[in-house]
């Protein structure tokens, strides 16, 4: 929790400071209530979140006095309203040997630093885990997934920059299976700059890899870049559309202004939201809690 306490706090400090700039000793009426809303919306908290913290101040405060901290407690509860249903942990099915991860999302987005965290924490649960380099496009991202690798334990699979990464994930999961492997994660390529072909492509490696086994992948993430802000409403919408995600998981959460659209996300697709990157360092992987996070942007 202090972790994303401190990672917050900018998203935090603009938040209530504009807020209780407002409501120093006025009382509320529509001036004020619309400067709220004007400054919830700035805060990427997304418009029917912003209307429903001032309707509920309209409702059960009108024209009374109202503090910062009044305001700060309305935010905070309904700020949890909205993220209690999506904070839904990563459930692995052991029963599925492996259990297939597909970490998808554009380039930057923190996608094989995820994979890095998210093997240590399985390797910490004593789990085997293989990860496949599927970013084929970059030399650089297959290196850091085996620099991940041998930090975590875990075998990775790859191939050289510009093979195909379709062949690189049906490899992978035969391999992962024979060798009765509990997890494989497959990085994936996230040139947006393509997106047709970008999204052509991840279709083909589902597909490929639903020939090996067919219930796969089990979990197909997308990592979302918190300091992106409303780019990252859009982000979902287009993987969501062609990749089938079934979670989110929302990285830099440390230090950026603009972590309350993870509210505009929650309220719009409802997906489950597993993990929240709070830094570069393989321990900076949190689960999601809905409470936290509403304290931590309302504080
Ligand atoms: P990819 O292109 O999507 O695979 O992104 P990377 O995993 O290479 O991450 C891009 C940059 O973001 C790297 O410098 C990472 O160290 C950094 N990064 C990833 N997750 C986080 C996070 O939660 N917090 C911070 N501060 N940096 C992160």
């Amino acid at each position: 929790f202090a972790r994303l306490t401190t990672g917050l706090k900018r998203s935090s400090d603009q938040l209530t400071g504009s807020i209780t700039s407002v409501f120093t000793k006025r009382k509320l009426d529509n001036a004020t209530l619309e400067e709220l809303e004007d400054i919830l919306i700035q805060a990427d908290l997304g418009m029917e979140t912003a209307t429903a913290i001032t309707e509920t101040l309209r409702r059960d405060r009108f024209d009374r006095d109202v503090s910062g901290d009044d305001v700060r407690a309305v935010l905070a509860a309904e700020v949890e309203k909205v993220l209690e249903p999506v904070a839904r942990p990563l459930v692995i099915d052991a029963s599925r040997k492996p259990f297939v991860i597909l970490m998808i999302g554009v380039n930057g987005s923190g996608k094989t630093t995820t994979v890095g965290k998210l093997a240590q924490q399985f390797a910490d649960q004593g789990k085997s885990v293989m990860l496949a380099a599927g970013d084929t496009f970059r030399a650089a991202a297959i290196e850091q997934l085996q620099v991940w690798g041998q930090r975590t334990n875990a075998t990775v699979i790859s191939r050289p920059a510009g093979s195909d990464a379709s062949g690189l994930a049906f490899d992978a999961v035969t391999q992962a299976r024979a060798e009765g492997r509990d997890i494989l994660i497959i990085d994936t390529a996230g040139r947006l700059q393509n997106r047709e072909e970008l999204m052509g492509e991840l279709e083909k490696v589902i597909r490929v890899i639903k020939k090996v086994d067919p219930t796969a992948p089990h979990a197909t993430l997308l990592t979302l870049d918190a300091t992106t802000g409303q780019n990252a409403l859009k982000q979902v919408e287009i993987f969501g559309k062609r990749a089938g995600v079934t979670g989110l998981v929302m990285t830099k959460l440390d230090g950026t202004a603009r972590g309350g659209i993870l509210v505009a996300i929650a309220k719009r697709f409802g997906l489950p939201v597993h993990f929240i990157g709070v830094g570069e360092s393989v321990g900076d992987l949190e689960p999601f809690t809905a409470s936290e996070f509403a304290r931590a942007i309302a504080r």
